[in-house]
């Protein structure tokens, strides 16, 4: 039995990566007047890789990324106009209305009536915040974490913090490299559940040695079959 299960957010319970590919498509059409070199979206990765240290994740560091990447694009030839409608791209993205994944919210409602819940996002503080409360999923939580980074340390910080030891946790979230591999490292379970779109910089193989608490299920609703099939 588990002493806590936790969720990733951001593409596990709710929609998110599509509204960064549709940013991607509007950033296009912004540059298109200007010609828009071949190489634009390989150019937008490189800065944005380059600026998570220094913004963190969000849609914060992503607009940052956009407006550098459209500078140095254009030549230094971008117009305010057209840098107010790329700010435009991060206001939608942080007004958007929260789309949650089919059979969330009775999963999490029926096992909050059987163990401790916790949310652990990373990102923007008040954005997070924003699209917990908007779920309408933030009472199925008895803790939730937004944090800077998903790393190994962050998983022990929490746990020392909680209490609670690794081989009584279980991470459920789409990124092999935030949710899943520094939890197994730390001794802990994981549930793998793809999300049809995923962002290039979450990507990881599984390395073979971390394979035994490793899960991979299709749907959120499995997570209840498989915790009373394995005896959790
Ligand atoms: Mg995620």
């Amino acid at each position: 039995m588990f002493d806590m299960i936790a969720f990733d957010a951001d593409d596990t319970l709710w929609e998110n990566e599509v509204y960064y590919q549709q940013g991607r498509e509007t950033f296009h059409r912004i540059l298109e007047p200007y010609g828009v070199p071949a190489d634009l979206d390989e150019r937008l990765d490189k800065i944005e890789n380059h600026n998570i240290p220094y913004f963190g994740y969000g849609v914060n560091s992503f607009v940052f990324s956009l407006i550098e990447t459209a500078i140095a694009v254009t030549g230094e030839k971008i117009n305010a106009g057209d840098i107010q409608k790329i700010v435009d791209i991060a206001h939608g993205m942080l007004d958007h209305k929260v789309d949650l994944f089919d059979h969330v919210e009775p999963t999490l409602k029926q096992l909050s009536g059987a163990y401790p819940l916790m949310l652990i996002t990373k990102g923007d503080l008040l954005h997070q915040q924003n699209k917990l409360t908007r779920s309408g999923l933030e009472s199925y939580f008895s803790h939730v974490e937004v944090v800077a980074d998903k790393t190994r340390q962050t998983y022990d910080d929490i746990l020392s913090r909680q209490q609670v030891n690794p081989d009584k946790f279980l991470m459920i979230g789409n990124s092999m490299r935030s949710d899943i591999i520094p939890v197994l490292e730390l001794g802990g379970h994981a549930i793998y559940i793809p999300s049809k779109l995923m962002w290039f910089h979450e990507h990881r193989e599984l390395p073979g040695e971390l394979a035994q608490n490793f899960t991979e299920l299709e749907h959120l609703e499995q997570v209840v079959e498989w915790l009373a099939a394995n005896g959790k």
